[in-house]
């Protein structure tokens, strides 16, 4: 097997050989452990049969253990002084592609249809740049992306927000929007001494698995999340006078707010915290015709 990246040694010898300046605007803190890239791996359920789509292979690090575990690797990479030292470094391995390209304006779909029609699971497995953790996690769920998980390094303040449950601080518009599709759970804490350099934040790995079953039946998923959103614009406001002020493009009148709650038998009175998904899922299917309703009388 060839000598892992993800060692300092090795890894200030290729930056040093390329003349490599690392960009804290990309969020490039590249991993320098191999037993955390290890374990990494070991949480992706990874086989000659799976596909992996990476962001940001950085050096390689991460990308060599998913060749070398996984059938086909297609990683991401924005910044194009790596493309040289990924061609050198990843060259033992004839199973990856590098696509020089921002993640968010990738057409994802098209990715699945090109490099994974024969494999019978495709994962997201990533040490992601940090400043685009949601957007990137948004953009598979929502474009309906049929990727069956993801194993993602992040800020691990995201990961307790991604991971939170009805009732702690933690638990969000980005607790539901991700929750709708996958089940959540934080895999493992990491320090901040495996990375060079050492982000300012605490890390943590993340593992999403796609639900078999959507948690609730929802008439207009994208009206749902901003049924959510709207409900946590100031946490320590009621739902009712928080979707009163922030429904976007049209407000709904207090009484129809009223009526909806009404109609499922909930307390106006609750904060958005102390919803589940479901009761999400309810509230906004009751609302969903009113306020298209009310949209239109404006338009009008
Ligand atoms: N995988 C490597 C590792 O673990 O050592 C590097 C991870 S580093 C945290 C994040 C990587 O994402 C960097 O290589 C950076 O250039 C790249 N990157 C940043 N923004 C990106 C974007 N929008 N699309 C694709 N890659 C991006």
């Amino acid at each position: 097997m060839n000598k892992d990246i993800a060692t300092p040694v090795r890894t200030k010898e290729i930056l040093a050989k390329y003349g490599f300046s690392l960009k804290k605007s990309l969020g490039q803190n590249f991993l320098i452990d191999p037993n955390i890239l290890r374990n990494i791996i070991s949480h992706a359920g990874l086989s000659e049969k799976t596909g992996v789509i990476e962001i940001g292979p950085g050096i390689g690090a991460l990308t060599e253990h998913l060749a070398r575990s996984a059938g086909k690797v297609v990683a991401f990479e924005i910044d194009g002084r790596l493309l040289p030292v990924l061609e050198d470094t990843l060259s033992p391995y004839d199973n990856v592609t590098i696509v020089h390209q921002d993640i968010l304006e990738a057409d994802l779909l098209q990715v699945m249809q090109d490099h994974f029609a024969d494999y019978e699971d495709v994962v997201v497995v990533a040490n992601l740049p940090y400043y685009v953790t949601t957007p990137i996690i948004m953009k598979f769920l929502l474009g309906k992306v049929p990727v069956a998980g993801m194993v993602v390094m992040m800020q691990k303040e995201v990961a307790d927000r991604i991971t939170a449950v009805p009732g702690t601080k933690a638990y969000g518009s980005l607790s539901i929007a991700i929750q709708y599709y996958m089940d959540a759970e934080v895999a493992m804490i990491v320090p901040k001494t495996v990375f060079m350099p050492q982000p300012n934040v605490e890390s943590a790995v993340l593992r999403l698995t796609r639900k078999e079953t959507a948690p609730a039946k929802v008439i207009d998923e994208d009206f749902m999340f901003v049924v959510s959103r709207g409900s946590f614009v100031q946490r320590r406001k009621t739902i009712l006078n928080n979707l009163q002020s922030s429904l976007p493009n049209g407000k709904l009148k207090k009484e129809v707010i009223l009526k909806a709650f009404e109609q499922i038998g909930m307390d106006p009175g609750r904060r958005g915290e102390t919803l589940s998904i479901e009761e999400f899922a309810n509230l906004s299917n009751v609302l969903y015709e009113d306020f298209f309703e009310e949209k239109k009388k404006r338009q009008s």
